[in-house]
């Protein structure tokens, strides 16, 4: 494992987080070095497994977890709840959107209710609130 992330693979992520910022209707981080050390997270996922596995979170084996979609990013919660758990797609104020997620979510209990900006953009796969929220409670976020 490298000590560092390749610069392709950043470079990548950084174009991806753009893009993805643009098309779900969120915003990057105001505070400095909040949205780069997520990207450099993303980006060492990137060169150790080849997937951008979200770098927030404690997997007991990244290589199992890759199988499944639910952390890669954009993640299910992303793409389900406009949630962001790393803070790399917020609000202007650098929030996470908790607007969508179910009342007992930790990101509920940690930021309280914070509405969505842009409703018209983001949660693609919003129909499966349901499928997720049984997966959420068989394997808890
Ligand atoms: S929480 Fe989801 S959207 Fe945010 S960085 Fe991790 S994988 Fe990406």
């Amino acid at each position: 494992m490298a000590d560092q992330p390749s610069e392709k693979a950043i470079g990548r992520m950084r174009v991806f987080v753009d893009k993805y910022c643009e098309k779900s209707g969120t915003f990057k981080h105001p505070g400095e070095g909040v949205t780069e050390s997520v990207i450099l997270g993303l980006a060492q996922n990137v060169d150790d497994l080849g997937r951008p596995l979200c770098p927030c979170r404690f997997y007991p084996d990244k290589n199992e977890e890759i199988k499944h979609r639910t952390w890669i990013c954009a993640c299910d919660d992303m793409q389900i709840y406009k949630y962001c758990h790393c803070l790399l797609f917020v609000d202007k104020e650098g929030l996470p959107i908790t607007e969508y997620l179910p009342d007992d979510h930790e990101g509920r209990e940690m930021y309280g209710l914070v509405k969505d900006p842009l409703p018209d953009k983001g949660r693609p796969l919003r129909d499966k609130a349901e499928e997720r929220e049984v997966e959420r409670r068989e394997r808890p976020s």
